[in-house]
């Protein structure tokens, strides 16, 4: 355990909005950014000012909000190899957008160098190099992302560090380790990690995508190995598979590792955050995401529920309220007494002093479920069972009885003639007792 501080970088702004099926507008932006400062987000990557007019408004009009602790960071890349930086229109917009931090990526892996950028690898240090001192000079924090890191070290070592060496000596203040292609597996994560922090003198940070799904874990290494800035998303919203998804790491590194990352008190704030932006995002949060899916903390056998309810660490990993989540009984064939107890009092039904009936309603519930009915969705349907067994639940309607008549005269018309009495109990207000009377009908139809 530490207690070591960490810095958190959402980029759901950026990296996020390349989600497939996620478009935000700019109020839309606004509001999240709002929703992560209040969280205890350090930095917000807001967009790619060069690359769409939107992202530019976002700059722009965020610059009115004032934010506790988190700084609105621009993305961009490094200058193009024909461009003077200062003449580069990418450097400018990133000046342009007039955020406290920038970060920019370059190209840390040879095979990149070579084959998208097209240039030589001394050219491509010399445009890192470049690029971040020409941003220092203008006043800027500069986050460094080493683009495509991790396989770039495994190809040639020696060339990935001389990338972030480059960036060092022009005085970037974060060193961002990528994992790009999210192909990376723990393990090599950790030593990679490890042997850089022993090669460089700035801060690490990770940045890492989730096509293994290993995003989580990657960073979570990443940071026992000495990194000391996150980046990820709510959600793990990103391009493919996502991003490392900060709903997990936060708590992980946080309630488990003893790292700090965000106010304690902040901590409940973490399932509704990531509903906030799921919402936002019109995408349909999954029930099983760790943490603040709503199965999160949901029970359906009747064991686990029944040692839950005595000792919830035997089946719960955290409490559901330290990230703002609840616990859930679910009821099914699979449900026991516990499930029964624990669901009757959410329903306000006093089954506690009713133990004895307790088994007679899971054993109907369970002939019921073998029929072909379901509860785990339909809990009002749950409360009327339990009401009917308790005999607190008059019947509503009754038929009392009804007669047909059905006639064809010469014309082949045929006429129905239906007549009944249903008794249906009230509550009466005024007495505050039930109440019956008679509903008498009388119908004819013809065809
Ligand atoms: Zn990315």
């Amino acid at each position: 355990m530490t207690d070591q501080s960490l810095k958190l970088f959402d980029t759901t702004l950026r990296d996020g909005s390349q989600s497939e099926n996620i478009s935000f507008s700019v109020d839309d932006k606004i509001h999240i950014a709002c929703k992560l400062d209040d969280f205890g987000i350090h930095y917000i990557e807001g967009g790619w000012p060069g690359s769409n007019p939107k992202d530019m408004v976002f700059f722009k009009k965020v610059k009115k909000e004032s934010f506790k602790q988190a700084r609105i960071v621009a993305f961009g890349s490094t200058k193009h190899a024909r461009n003077p930086v200062e003449k580069d229109p990418n450097i400018k917009a990133l000046l342009e957008a007039e955020t406290p931090a920038v970060s920019i990526f370059g190209k840390a892996w040879i095979y990149h160098v070579e084959q998208a950028l097209r240039v030589t690898r001394k050219q491509n240090l010399d445009m890192i190099r470049e690029s971040v001192a020409y941003l220092k000079k203008h006043g800027r924090e500069v986050i460094f992302d080493a683009e495509h890191f991790f396989d770039g070290y495994k190809d040639n070592a020696e060339y990935a560090v001389d990338c972030l060496k480059a960036a060092e000596t022009a005085g970037a203040d974060v060193l961002v380790l990528c994992d790009t292609n999210g192909g990376t597996l723990t393990s090599d994560v950790a030593s990679i990690v490890k042997s850089i922090r022993e090669t460089v003198q700035s801060p690490l940070g990770i940045h890492a995508h989730n096509d293994s799904e290993l995003a989580v874990a990657n960073s979570i290494a990443a940071v026992q190995n000495g990194v000391v800035h996150v980046q990820g998303t709510i959600n793990g919203y990103g391009e493919r598979c996502g991003n490392a998804n900060l709903c997990s790491i936060i708590p992980n590194l946080q309630l488990k590792a003893g790292y700090r990352c965000i106010p304690d008190a902040n901590m409940p704030k973490l399932t509704a955050l990531s509903h906030y932006v799921s919402e936002i995002s019109n995408l349909i949060l999954n029930n099983t995401a760790p943490f603040t899916g709503k199965s999160a903390f949901a029970h359906k056998g009747g064991i686990h529920v029944n040692a839950v309810m005595r000792k919830p660490d035997s089946y719960e990993h955290i409490r559901p309220e330290q990230v703002g989540n609840k616990r859930r009984v679910l009821i099914s064939d699979l449900a026991g007494k516990s499930n029964i107890l624990f669901k009757s009092s959410e329903l306000g039904l006093d089954l506690a002093s009713d133990k004895e009936r307790i088994p007679e309603i899971v054993k109907r519930l369970k002939e019921l479920e073998h029929e072909g009915y379901e509860f785990e969705a339909a809990e009002s349907s749950l409360e009327l069972l339990i009401k009917r067994m308790k005999q607190e639940y008059p019947n509503f309607f009754s038929l009392q009885g009804f007669r047909i008549l059905n006639e064809k005269d010469e014309n082949n018309e045929i006429r129905s003639e239906y007549c009944g009495c249903i008794r249906k109990y009230y509550r009466s207000q005024l007495a505050g007792s039930y109440r019956q009377y008679f509903l008498l009908f009388n119908e004819t139809t013809s065809t």
